[in-house]
């Protein structure tokens, strides 16, 4: 390794002040005091100091180089991402095993209830990289995950921006966009984006420089567990709860009209 000081969360060289002061007050209140939430369910922090990004990004640069010189064939982060590494693998897991612990759980407590937020306990980390030569942009998808951390690192850059279309279960998830449910967000290097793995998104092109980004899929077993034994477990689905309001429009619009009838 390039720098040994990555490899255990350092939460003072890490992360901005801001950040951690939130963060250990640890409520609701002290969380939105630093977080946006531009559309519902999407929330948004300055998170990570300049100076780690750029430890990281060397450090990620300097692994590669290792592996491109000794000629291994590294796993790439998912199927739809062809540069980029898997940071477990590299050693970074109990770095990563500590920022989902004690970072990203204790938010998802709180914004992420409804999908095992509170009980996240595994997770894929690794980094994907854009622009020239690389992947350009990345289509509409979903993550295998219950709640995503995506940070940007660097470098410069332009274009790349995320777009979200709206939560979706299993059922739904090729069904239409509401237009309460379009958000475009673009990156700011040591800002994070905190969504739910089945919010429907994809990035843009990145038209110019190069732009990587951190991301953590952070998964509950209990979550997946109760989901397989439990119907109607999806409230936070756009379309779910599109249906349930019609159905209980129309329970009501059947009331009035026999109150009218019986008057
Ligand atoms: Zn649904």
């Amino acid at each position: 390794p390039l720098h040994r000081e990555l490899y255990a969360l350092n939460p003072t060289t890490f992360f901005l002040p801001t950040f951690l002061k939130a963060i250990s007050d640890n409520t609701e209140q002290s969380f939105r005091s630093i977080i946006s939430e531009p559309s519902p369910g999407i929330f948004v922090f300055p998170m990570l100091q300049p100076d780690f990004c750029e430890l990281l990004l060397s450090e990620i640069e300097n692994f590669e180089k290792w592996v491109a010189e000794a000629k291994f064939r590294i796993m790439r982060p998912n199927r739809m991402n062809r540069y980029g590494a898997v940071l477990d693998d590299f050693g970074l897991e109990p770095m990563l095993d500590r920022l989902m612990d004690d970072f990203v759980r204790p938010l998802s407590r709180v914004f992420f209830p409804e999908v095992g937020g509170s009980s996240l306990d595994s997770h894929h980390g690794f980094v994907v990289e854009y622009g020239e030569d690389k992947d350009l942009d990345l289509g509409f998808h979903v993550d295998d995950s219950e709640v995503t951390l995506n940070v940007c690192l660097g470098k410069e850059f332009s274009g790349g921006e995320l777009f979200f279309r709206g939560s979706r279960c299993e059922r739904h998830v090729n069904t239409g966009t509401h237009s309460e449910e379009v958000f475009d967000y673009s990156h700011v290097p040591g800002r994070a984006v905190l969504h739910r793995g089945r919010h429907r998104h994809g990035a843009r092109a990145t038209t110019s420089g190069h732009r990587i980004n951190l991301l953590m899929w952070c998964r509950s077993s209990v979550f997946r567990e109760m989901k397989l034994y439990q119907k109607d477990f999806s409230d936070w689905c756009g379309e779910c709860n599109r249906m349930k309001k019609e159905r209980q429009r129309s329970t009501c619009a059947a009331t009035r009209l026999v109150s009218l009838y019986l008057i």
